[in-house]
């Protein structure tokens, strides 16, 4: 069931650093990039379908195609490793095992959109992860990998590494490029149309991590060896990260396509210590809870996700065993978000104050059926009314418990009415 695109080289000792790493054909894709026009890079990329994996799942090439074409103005590109969902932990695996394959990816996607400059993004808390991904891009530096030419070839790459200061939002990607301006990190109103981000005005592109850590397999063996894993419309594979009461919690890669229940059971081990399944939450904390039911039929890929109701997200699977009660892991995200959302937008702000303070009066034996009521419409009221996606997802999760566990809020209450 596991393959080994993105993580092939995590087990080998001491590959982070760039002695191991060239001895293992790391920066590989190189020579072969410079031999292909950007356009023609891109649309590699656009044939193997490679998606966004922080969670949006947007097509990664038509998102390059958006940049524009002979604009006087430097291009940049972002690479978004704040990955603060909860339940998320894949890309501090490519951080701490394979930075260097993360520095080639920089360079074969700003050749394909035409940028020198990039950007990673991590957040303030992953210092030892920031540490690590700075001294791979010294030593990429210093060996010449990148700097004022890639390897002997005539193009500029240089790499800065910026640490956010520890806010959730900042994983969205016009609040990353605000903070990155310097700026709070508020998200931005988007556009009608598509277009690319913007950095201080300069058209930008904002990629996760892992997406840009696939490119160079895509480069060097072409979009038909990525477009081999996977199904039709979700060609290639992921880092799914798996954690709870499970015998082996850790990440994984897989194609696309594979059974959820098989990934517990053949991967993870199933569950620890006997207990039953109860739920599982799939892509990151924000996505809509599946039932120990829904999940023997889910599917680990985009369409199959979003067929059964939730979403594939960031594959990092939260598993959640009989003894948990709901109410208390409803009250646990919605602690977290409550704490996070920025505040622009009132149902946000106010909605997720609003659900906490609901959860913690049927916590304390005081709820009713009333309480679980405006729950569900103040859920309503922070779907498609605001800003960015941060609301809907909380809603998406929150609604998703409550619908699907009623009865576990409703024990809490001592007077039934
Ligand atoms: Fe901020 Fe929430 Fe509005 Fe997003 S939805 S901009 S997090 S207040």
């Amino acid at each position: 069931m596991l393959v080994n695109v993105v993580s092939k080289k995590f087990d080998i000792p001491d590959y982070h650093t760039l002695e191991v790493a060239l001895k293992n054909n790391a920066y590989s894709s190189i020579p072969k990039l410079f031999t292909m026009k950007p356009e023609e890079v891109t649309q590699e990329v656009v044939n193997s379908g490679l998606r966004g994996k922080g969670g949006g799942g947007a097509a990664c090439g038509p998102k390059w195609q958006l940049m524009p074409k002979d604009d006087p103005r430097p291009a940049y590109l972002i690479v978004n490793g704040d990955e603060s969902e909860p339940g998320t932990f894949k890309d501090r695996q490519i951080f701490q095992y394979d930075p260097h394959l993360l520095i080639e990816g920089i360079i074969c996607s700003c050749y394909a959109i035409n940028a020198h400059d990039a950007y990673i993004y991590i957040r303030g808390e992953y210092k030892f992860f920031s540490d690590r991904v700075e001294n791979a891009i010294q030593e990429a530096l210093e060996a010449g990998i990148i700097g004022d030419k890639v390897m002997g070839h005539d193009y500029r790459v240089n790499i800065a590494v910026h640490r956010g200061a520890g806010a959730y939002i900042c994983g969205e990607k016009s609040a990353l490029i605000e903070s990155l301006e310097g700026k709070r990190g508020h998200p931005r109103l988007k556009p009608h149309g598509k277009e690319c981000e913007w950095f201080f005005d300069n058209p930008a592109t904002v990629n996760n991590v892992e997406t840009i850590a696939t490119v160079p397999f895509i480069v060097e063996n072409g979009y038909e060896a990525y477009t081999a894993y996977g199904t039709k419309t979700s060609p290639g594979t992921m880092l799914f990260a798996m954690s709870g009461p499970v015998k082996n919690p850790g990440v994984y890669e897989l194609a696309f396509g594979n059974k959820m229940i098989d990934f517990l059971n053949e991967v993870g081990g199933g569950m620890k210590d006997g207990k039953k399944l109860k739920a599982i939450i799939p892509g990151g904390s924000s996505c809509p809870i599946l039932t120990a039911e829904e999940v023997q039929e889910a599917v680990l890929d985009y369409e199959s996700m979003w067929d059964i109701g939730s979403t594939l997200g960031t594959g990092g699977m939260i598993v959640i065993d009989e003894d948990t009660s709901m109410v208390d892991v409803a009250k646990n995200l919605i602690e977290f978000y409550h704490h996070e959302s920025c505040g622009q937008c009132t149902p946000c702000r106010e909605g997720c104050g609003w659900i906490d303070n609901i959860l913690s009066k049927i916590l304390a034996g005081d709820g009713s059926q009333k309480d679980l009521e405006t729950i569900l419409d103040v859920c309503s009221t922070m779907n498609g009314k605001t800003v960015c996606v941060f609301a809907p997802a909380v809603k998406d999760i929150i609604q998703s418990i409550v619908k699907k566990f009623p009865h576990e809020f409703v024990a809490h209450f001592k007077n039934q009415n």
